[in-house]
């Protein structure tokens, strides 16, 4: 098996990585969110929010458990959310959580219909990539939790299948994550878009914001983030990240996506000293540390 020869070393080194990425996404995209004058700024206070906590969750539960269950990692969203360690919820995730809170199952708490396509199966979907003999009925599974919705399921496969690329250093080969995409998913919107933006993949990220602006909706938002993260060619993650606030929307979950896939392919080597030192002083920075250090693939 291709993973079998890797120092167990270099996936953690990437885990952590993506885990960083992550973060600094979610912080400095938090604080950014609906600041419409939208220039970036350095002096802020950086906190996280779901996006790094439910990844978090996540990777505890798998951790704890030594295998993807969804069962475990629902168990593990509700432990977070009544030790109130869980902020910014989006709605389709809340109303899981309190179904789970009052006896619910896993697998029929979450919401469904138009209102389940928001992006929050996918911006905790990146532990699954760091483990073997995960199945697209695991990712479905893990989505459905919060999101029983045909495209949020797909999104959250998109951000999977990209860091899994990554992680097997097929895009620092290829330098592409949006060709395969297309050529793997089914007829959704999400692979409309894809196809879209890989027709203009000349475009930089503001004029890329411009015509399809990165809502909450996952259509919006997934697409988008694998096509900014896809820039770290030619540009620096800070010109990418400083794109992205000044493009808005759900910039929190959109800069801490880009980030988890930048950080599954080069570890932290293009991120700024000084946004990494942040992240290393949040208060979730031990807990992902201990998490990575003990990892198994
Ligand atoms: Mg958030």
């Amino acid at each position: 098996m291709l993973f079998s020869r890797r120092t167990s070393n270099k996936i953690k080194e990437r885990l952590l990585g993506c885990l960083i990425g992550g973060a600094i996404g979610d912080s400095i995209g938090g604080y950014f969110e609906g600041n419409y004058s939208n220039q970036y700024h350095e002096g802020f206070r950086w906190t996280l929010s779901d996006d790094t906590q439910l990844t978090l969750a996540t990777c505890e539960a798998i951790y704890n458990t030594k295998k993807v269950s969804a069962e475990q990692v629902a168990k593990s969203f509700l432990k977070w959310f009544n030790e109130r360690r869980l902020t910014g919820l989006g709605s389709s995730t809340l109303k899981a959580l309190r179904e789970l809170q009052v006896g619910g199952h896993w697998a029929l708490v979450g919401r469904s219909g138009e209102y389940g396509a928001g992006n929050g199966a996918a911006m905790r979907i990146a532990p699954l990539a760091f483990k073997s003999s995960v199945s697209r009925l695991d990712v479905q599974d893990i989505s459905i939790i919060t999101h029983k919705n045909d495209e949020a399921y797909i999104g959250a496969l998109c951000i999977y299948k990209s860091l899994v690329r990554c992680l097997n250093d097929e895009f620092i080969t290829s330098q592409s994550l949006i060709k395969p995409l297309i050529e793997e998913l089914p007829d959704t919107r999400i692979r409309d878009r894809l196809i879209e933006l890989e027709k203009r993949n000349d475009l930089d990220i503001e004029e890329c914001g411009k015509l399809f602006p990165p809502s909450g909706y996952v259509v919006d938002s997934v697409p988008f983030s694998i096509f900014c993260a896809e820039k770290i060619v030619t540009r620096s993650f800070r010109d990418i990240i400083i794109s992205q606030i000044k493009v808005g929307g759900d910039t929190d979950t959109v800069c801490s996506m880009t980030g988890q896939i930048i950080g599954t392919a080069f570890g932290v080597e293009k991120f700024d000293e000084e946004w990494v030192d942040k992240a290393k002083n949040l208060n979730l920075y031990p807990t992902m540390e201990n998490l990575v250090s003990k990892w198994k693939y």
